[in-house]
């Protein structure tokens, strides 16, 4: 018989036929050259069906998983993203893989913080907003400078306390023998309401973590809030601010002594009670030299100032 009707016959009987790559070309004659195996000995093709297929891998011969930057995480997955700030509001879906968890802004350094901030969606103002507004200073000051929530020029600028209400702070500041570059001063809010309205309380809830992360990474001495709105959402109080002012708080655990003054821009409206706030400065750095807190002001329960 010759080869070639030899594998002909052979193929119809479901005998696969290794076949020399010689023999292929004609170029060898002999049978003696050809393997043939047996149709028992010849693997299935791969099933991804198989049961078999799907057995756990040893976690050895896992991929190791990539988690990407925050602020491409946040963008890459918009319109509906993963939330890379605090609280997840709506239906608790199934468990997400540990590589596709959102980042936990408790756990980042500084500059994965500003990164996640930048690119966060986790609340409306993204949609409005020019900048976010993370924060500017020594991020190893002693003093911690809050406000509440950047307005349009610090919206432009991307930097919070800039304007003549920045301006009227840095003077502040002066006064009592600090530079702007040698304190940390961030906002509640991170993104600029629209028409400076105050925050809502689902944006402060939502954007609370990266704050409360910056206050850990900076460990602060002393935390000056300005203003009733950051006062009160730091402080988780409904009080006025004239109730809060004039005296030594504690910001939450109770660690960091907290003190309340106006905010510059009020100041600059109701130039009156810049006296008020000097006492206030006055206090702060009496705590900063580590001279006491002393309680130099009564607060006035009726004050609606902001
Ligand atoms: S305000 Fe805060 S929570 Fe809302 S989008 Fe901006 S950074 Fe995110």
């Amino acid at each position: 018989m010759d080869e070639r009707r030899r594998l002909d016959y052979l193929g119809a009987m479901g005998v696969d036929v290794w076949v020399p790559r010689l023999v292929a070309a004609g170029r060898i004659e002999s049978s003696d050259e050809i393997a043939v195996v047996e149709p028992s000995r010849i693997l299935p093709p791969a099933r991804v069906s198989d049961p078999a297929d799907l057995r756990p891998v040893s976690p050895s011969a896992q991929p190791i998983p990539r988690t990407p930057p925050a602020h491409a995480e946040a963008h890459e997955v918009a319109p509906n993203p993963v939330v890379p700030g605090p609280v997840a509001s709506g239906p608790v879906g199934p468990a997400l893989p540990e590589a596709l968890s959102p980042p936990d802004p408790a756990l980042m350094d500084w500059d994965a913080l500003a990164a996640a901030v930048s690119g966060c969606r986790a609340c409306g103002l993204c949609e409005t907003r020019t900048n976010t507004v993370f924060g500017v200073g020594d991020r190893n000051a002693d003093l911690l400078i809050i406000g509440e929530a950047p307005g349009a020029e610090e919206d432009r600028a991307g930097e919070p306390f800039v304007g003549r209400a920045g301006q009227l702070l840095n003077r502040m500041l002066a006064a009592i023998g600090l530079a702007r570059e040698q304190v940390y001063i961030a906002n509640v809010l991170k993104c600029r309401p629209p028409g400076n309205r105050d925050p809502h309380p689902e944006e402060a809830r939502q954007c609370e973590a990266y704050l409360l992360r910056q206050i850990e990474l900076l460990r602060p001495r002393a935390i000056l809030c300005v203003g009733r709105v950051a006062a009160q959402n730091i402080l988780q109080t409904d009080a006025p601010l004239g109730s809060l002012r004039g005296r030594w708080l504690t910001f939450r655990t109770g660690a960091i002594p907290l003190r309340v003054t106006y905010h510059p821009a009020y100041l600059l409206r109701s130039p009156e009670q810049k006296a008020k706030a000097w006492e206030d400065l006055v206090e702060v750095v009496r705590r900063l030299r580590g001279e006491g807190c002393a309680v130099i002001g009564k607060g006035n329960d009726k004050d609606q100032s902001d």
